[in-house]
Parts: structure tokens; C-alpha cells; sequence
């Protein structure tokens, strides 16, 4: 070490670049230690129809049940592997685990459509359909339409063609496709028409707003509108309150998920969720004001 040190004139090691470097590096190994040794687990949100009460599906959200520092966000954990193949193998393992519980939760008497995020990285893999396939075929009794991938609009980015050519080999496995956190993209209508997504989740950035912001609820409307015309479902994201649903409910939009209806709860508790939700009573008696559905 001392010769190696001697020879350099730079102590690159001892750089703010060298420690960030290794301290990366650090965390990557970490990830995948945890990734080893069980410690990641999904939580589901519940989906509903606000009008009729249905529950349509839960999306699963990665948590790490970290042994010193509790359960953490996937917000702490996923950037660090963002570009790593260690995505690939974390996205992966989400998917499994989905089939697994969705097959559980169907030995149980409970259909349930299960919802997984799909990171850039993992989807601009060209086999991504084809390990999709593997997957699916491990769990025969597991329908693919009980799958659902949510994909961000920003997946695409550099590489539309691609990405569109693996969803729509997707499409044909049977899965569900929708776009998430749709509206926040660059040329989210480019999105909208390229993809072959039946589902469009409107970010809760343009949801949280919408009952005080004109603005916020005429890009509801356009959405809900593009997407009549596109022949896609519209899900509204981020519902906090009754008083969103209500909005919601008016504008035409029945599909919602969001504190206001339930947060994200391990997947023991889903079943008697189910069992006990009932929508707002004045739901069922909001009429649309507009031509949306
Ligand atoms: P997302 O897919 O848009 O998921 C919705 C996020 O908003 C979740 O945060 C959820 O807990 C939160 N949320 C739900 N309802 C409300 C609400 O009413 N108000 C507010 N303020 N937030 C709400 P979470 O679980 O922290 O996940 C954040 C993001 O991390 C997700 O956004 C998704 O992009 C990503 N993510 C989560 N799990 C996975 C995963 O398994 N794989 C990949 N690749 N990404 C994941
Ligand atoms: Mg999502
Ligand atoms: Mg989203
Ligand atoms: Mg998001």
C-alpha cells in the first residue's frame, strides 16, 4: 500500500470522489446482502371504484425491513442501484413475489389483481419479456391478467422504440399495462400514443390540487378525455381525502387509490381490508357533470 502510495503523487483513495465512490459501492453490496438474506418485502395498496365500492386490485411497494434502521421507503434505497444490474435482480424478485402472493391470496378464495413497478434499467433490458415469460410460466395457475406492470413514462426516455417493442411483447403474455405518474414526462402525449398501456395513472401531483386549482382540474379533464378517445382507464393517484374522491367522482373519474382510501398495508391485512372498506356514502349519489366515465 505504502510503495503503491509512494509511486502516485495523487491520493485518489483519499478524495471526496474516491470516499463517495466506495461509500456507493458500500451501499450497492449492502442491497444486495439484504437482497440475500430476505430482508425486502412488499406492501399493497388497495385500488378501488369509488362508485361501486369494488376493490379492482392492489399495487405492491417495495419496503426494506432494514435489521438497525426499521422499515425504509423505497426512496432510501432504490437511486443507489438505479443503474446497476442489481435492479434487474431486485425487479425480478418483485415480480416472483407478487405471483407468489397473488396464488396465495387466490388458494384463499380472493382474486386479486396485483400491480408491480417496473424500473427503467429493468425494462430497457431487450429479454425483459422473455424472463417476463419465465416467470409467468413457473406459476401456471397464476392468470397473467392477475399481473399488472405500471411503467413510468420516463422508462422510454432515449429509447421509445425499444421500450414500446418490449411492451407490447408484454401485452401479448396478457399482462396489464399502465403508465404511472402519468402527466409528469416530457411529451407525455407522445407516451400515451406510442404505448401500448390500457391503463393511465394521473400523477398525485395533479390530483393533490385539484380542489383548489382550475388549472390542476382542467388537466384532469383533458386526461380523462384523451384517454376516453385512446380507449385507456383513468386511475387518479394520491387520493388524500373524501373530498378528492368527491371531485374525482364528478369529473368522471371512479378509479382511485390513495391515503384518503388506504395506505400501503403488509399483505396479511389486505384481506380484511376488503372485507370491512365501504366507500363514502355520498359517492354513489355524486352525479358526473361531464361527459367523462
Ligand atoms: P408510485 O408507483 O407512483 O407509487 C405511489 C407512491 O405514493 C407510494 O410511495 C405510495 O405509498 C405513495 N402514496 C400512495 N397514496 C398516497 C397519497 O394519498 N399521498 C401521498 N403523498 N403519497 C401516496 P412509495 O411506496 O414510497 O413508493 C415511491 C415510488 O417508488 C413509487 O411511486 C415507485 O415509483 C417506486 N417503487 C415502489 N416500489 C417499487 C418496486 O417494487 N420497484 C420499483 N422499480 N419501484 C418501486
Ligand atoms: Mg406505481
Ligand atoms: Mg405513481
Ligand atoms: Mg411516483
Amino acid at each position: 500500500q505504502a510503495k503503491l502510495a509512494g509511486k502516485n503523487r495523487y491520493f485518489l483513495f483519499d478524495t471526496a470522489q474516491a470516499r463517495y465512490m466506495r461509500e456507493h459501492h458500500q451501499s450497492v453490496e449492502h442491497i444486495r446482502v439484504a437482497l440475500d438474506g430476505d430482508e425486502f418485502v412488499l406492501h399493497y395498496q388497495p385500488k378501488v371504484n369509488m362508485r361501486t365500492g369494488d376493490v379492482i386490485g392492489v399495487e405492491a411497494l417495495i419496503r426494506w425491513q432494514h435489521p438497525e434502521q426499521g422499515l425504509l421507503a423505497p426512496a432510501n434505497f432504490l437511486p443507489i442501484i438505479e443503474e446497476h444490474r442489481l435492479a434487474i435482480e431486485l425487479g425480478n424478485w418483485v415480480i416472483e413475489s407478487a405471483l407468489i402472493q397473488i396464488l396465495d391470496w387466490q388458494q384463499s378464495g380472493l382474486t386479486l389483481p396485483v400491480s408491480v413497478n417496473i424500473a427503467a434499467r429493468h425494462l430497457r433490458q431487450p429479454d425483459f419479456a422473455t424472463q417476463l415469460a419465465k416467470l409467468l410460466a413457473k406459476y401456471p395457475s397464476v392468470a397473467p391478467a392477475m399481473l399488472e406492470l405500471e411503467v413510468l413514462e420516463t422508462s422510454t426516455l432515449g429509447d421509445l422504440a425499444q421500450v414500446s417493442k418490449t411492451l407490447e411483447e408484454c401485452r401479448v403474455l396478457g399482462v396489464a399495462l399502465s403508465l404511472d405518474d402519468f402527466g409528469t414526462g416530457y411529451s407525455s402525449l407522445t407516451y400515451l400514443k406510442r404505448l401500448p398501456t390500457n391503463i393511465i395513472k394521473v400523477d398525485q401531483s395533479f390530483i393533490r390540487d385539484i380542489l383548489e386549482d382550475p388549472e390542476d382540474l382542467a388537466i384532469l379533464d383533458g386526461v380523462l378525455s384523451l384517454a376516453k378517445a385512446f380507449g385507456r382507464q383513468v386511475i387518479a393517484e394520491g387520493v388524500e381525502t373524501l373530498a378528492h374522491g368527491d371531485s374525482l367522482l364528478r369529473m368522471g373519474c371512479d378509479l382511485a387509490q390513495g391515503y384518503g382510501i388506504a395506505r400501503p398495508m403488509p399483505a396479511a391485512d389486505i384481506p380484511s381490508w376488503i372485507t370491512h372498506w365501504q366507500p363514502a356514502p355520498q359517492w354513489a349519489k355524486i352525479r358526473r357533470l361531464n361527459r367523462n366515465e
